[in-house]
């Protein structure tokens, strides 16, 4: 179904009120990386330039549904209104007579930046307190979700709020692309389709393994992903992340390349003791894997190299360790050199391409880990479903 978009919309003169992603890293309240308030620069910059007034709207971490100094959002306002050279109002709060008010007054090309939405359960239960909803609907004119990276969760400012704009719920810029750049994954991507997933649990990733499963020629199994499909086989895993491999015993094999060898360690730590073992010798007890191995790396790069079309999501290894980065260092590198379309699906396989710099070599990193994935699986998302039919 194809959804209303931003620019179908006409904002001058109107309170648009965004959902945007400001869910930023922070450390010791400094933002260390901006890139999600950059994400949302095109759909705020759209409504300016056409006369709207914004009110944006996001959550920050966890806060447990009330008030907490270390999750607000003043910092992002600050660091947007830096990016847009521009005032953005702060708001006490994010419902309520006073930010009410302040929406009230808002002129065209005024930003307000309301506070945390998760500083009210009612955000993440909506079913709980149908009020809130309903306080944060009455403060815009339209509704703009641009939040991908949320937009697989039903909460009040994502799924919930549209139904109070039947005619003026749009995605904006951001959703737009990723839909656009994923959505040819399901459709009929050019062959070979490759598909690397890694990280830490299968179970996190199982729906959509499935899912790619009966779409690509191929899917690389990496990270802690692996184990259980190692300890299903009866080789020794020693104290490797693992989870129950009943999971995967139904799942077709024929696809699937494994490791061939792998780096393990006797602690988990960077400056553990380490070695490199083929697979089939086994993860002596103590032990656990910690990067897929050399072996691996050609293997994989050689056969990666034919590709026409990759998605990739999860490391390959505990990247965040220099010495167990090596693993999806390399398949970034293999990666950013070849000449297929390569979609990467958020998180840290997007921090670790960052990291090296190898951004603009890809084609597209989606903004949102858990976003893309669902998306992948199931074909839609909350946050889109609700929007206005076109
Ligand atoms: P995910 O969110 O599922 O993509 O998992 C990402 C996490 O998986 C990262 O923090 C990695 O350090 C972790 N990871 C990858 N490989 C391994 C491994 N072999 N053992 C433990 N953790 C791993």
């Amino acid at each position: 179904m194809q959804k209303l978009k931003l620019k179908d919309l006409d904002v001058r003169g109107k309170r648009v009120l965004m959902r945007v992603d400001f869910n930023v890293p922070m450390e010791k309240g400094k933002i260390t990386d901006d890139s999600r308030i950059r994400a949302a620069l095109p759909s705020i910059q759209y409504v300016l330039d056409h006369g709207g007034s914004l009110i944006l709207m996001s959550h920050l971490g966890r806060p447990k549904g009330k008030p907490e100094k270390e999750f607000s959002l003043a910092g992002a306002a600050q660091r947007l209104s830096e990016l847009l050279h521009m005032p953005v109002t702060m708001a006490p709060d994010c419902i309520g007579p006073e930010v009410a008010k302040m929406a009230r007054q808002l002129k065209p090309k005024e930003i307000l930046m309301l506070e945390n939405l998760r500083f009210h359960s009612g955000e993440e239960a909506p079913d709980k307190d149908p009020d809130f909803v309903k306080q944060l609907a009455s403060l815009g004119d339209c509704y703009v979700n641009d939040a991908f990276g949320t937009a697989h969760r039903a909460h009040a400012s994502t799924a919930v709020i549209a139904q109070f704009f039947p005619n003026t719920s749009a995605m904006g810029f951001l959703i737009e692309k990723e839909i656009r750049e994923l959505s040819p994954l399901l459709a009929n991507p050019k062959r070979p389709f490759y598909a690397i997933i890694g990280g830490a649990k299968i179970s996190t990733k199982l729906g959509v393994i499935k899912q790619l499963l009966s779409k690509v020629d191929a899917l690389f199994i990496g990270g802690g992903m692996f184990y259980p499909f190692l300890k299903a086989d009866g080789v020794a895993v020693g104290a490797s992340i693992c989870e129950d491999p009943a999971q995967i015993k139904d799942l077709p094999k024929d696809k699937f390349r494994f490791p061939k060898d792998l780096v393990i360690a006797d602690r988990f730590a960077n400056d553990a003791h380490v070695k490199t073992i083929l697979v089939q010798e086994g993860i002596p007890p103590g032990w656990q894997g910690m990067d897929i191995g050399p072996q691996t790396v050609q293997a994989w790069s050689k056969e990666l190299q034919q590709a026409s079309t990759v998605f990739w999501n999860g490391p390959l290894g505990v990247f965040e360790m220099p010495r167990f980065a090596s693993g999806t260092q390399q398949i970034a590198e293999c990666l950013a050199q070849g000449r297929a379309k390569t979609i990467v699906g958020g998180g840290d396989s997007v921090a670790a391409i960052e990291q090296m710099g190898l951004q603009t070599k890809f084609t597209h990193l989606s903004t949102g880990g858990g976003a893309s994935l669902e998306f992948l699986e199931f074909g839609h998302l909350p946050g889109i479903d609700v929007l206005t039919n076109r």
